[in-house]
């Protein structure tokens, strides 16, 4: 910091003017003091990264698929196998019981080695936010596809950023921030509904402007909560696709913070 050349002339006229001194103080300080207002919730954190903070909803925790239905409301029947939850072919794509508008998502999903099939045949899925918007499951490990629909992609609208992806039969993890749209009087959407995505800790999806319901989704209300859809992915190219998925847990974001 520079110096003032006459220490002496200023301490002179900072006595002379009270009020400068003041503004004098103030300036120095980095920043003015506060009253302790209302807090912040407090959240606890999972004990390890990926595990669910204290205020998640958890969809999935490797025992049960309780929490998951089919569009018609049975049960799912998707098996758990060593904490994992499998997506078999031809058990249908699967909903959670709950249905929710803007919301944080994480899931982790390992995709099955499929050397034989190339494309979408090779091990795809996908997390539909609302049942209408996707988020791609593929297995992008030196698999090229159109780039909107390779992992981490807002099927059909936007690829990833990046391709962050791991090899197949390795654990990998979404987290998705989603604001729903939202609707005028008119239930027409007034403002669309956004999505941030990092696969395996990296953005891919940098707050992005849905366009749209993507393909294969269902054709429901976008002005009404919808449930989080995981896809059982039919490719007339394979006989079945054992996806993996593990550690599934929500938070609704609440309207102030949208
Ligand atoms: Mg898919």
């Amino acid at each position: 910091m520079r110096r003032p050349r006459n220490r002496t002339a200023v301490k002179h006229t900072l006595s002379q003017c009270p009020l400068l001194g003041v503004l004098a103080a103030a300036a120095l300080s980095s920043a003015p003091p506060q009253a302790i207002d209302r807090q912040p919730t407090v959240v606890v954190p999972g004990a390890v990264p990926g595990q669910p903070p204290s205020d998640a909803l958890v969809l999935f925790d490797g025992s049960s698929a309780a929490q998951w239905v089919y569009r018609d409301g049975r049960p799912a029947q998707w098996p758990v196998v060593d904490g994992a939850l499998v997506s078999k072919s031809g058990t249908g794509n699967i909903y959670s019981r709950r249905k929710f508008g803007s919301l944080q998502i994480h899931v982790e999903f390992a995709t099955p080695s499929m050397p034989n099939a190339h494309g979408q045949a090779r091990a795809n899925s996908g997390v539909y936010l609302q049942g209408r918007y996707e988020i791609q499951i593929l297995d992008s490990y030196n698999n090229p596809t159109y780039s909107n629909g390779s992992a981490g992609a807002l099927y059909g609208q936007y690829a990833p950023l990046v391709n962050v992806s791991r090899p197949p039969t390795q654990w990998q993890t979404y987290d998705i921030i989603f604001h729903a749209p939202k609707c005028g009087a008119d239930r027409k959407i007034a403002t669309p509904g956004t999505v941030t995505v990092l696969y395996n800790g990296v953005l891919v999806q940098d707050n992005v402007t849905i366009r749209g319901r993507t393909t294969s989704s269902d054709d429901t209300d976008p002005c009404e909560d919808g449930p989080l859809m995981l896809q059982d992915h039919y490719h007339p190219d394979v006989k079945e696709t054992f996806m993996q998925f593990r550690n599934i847990w929500v938070r609704p974001i609440p309207q102030a913070a949208q």
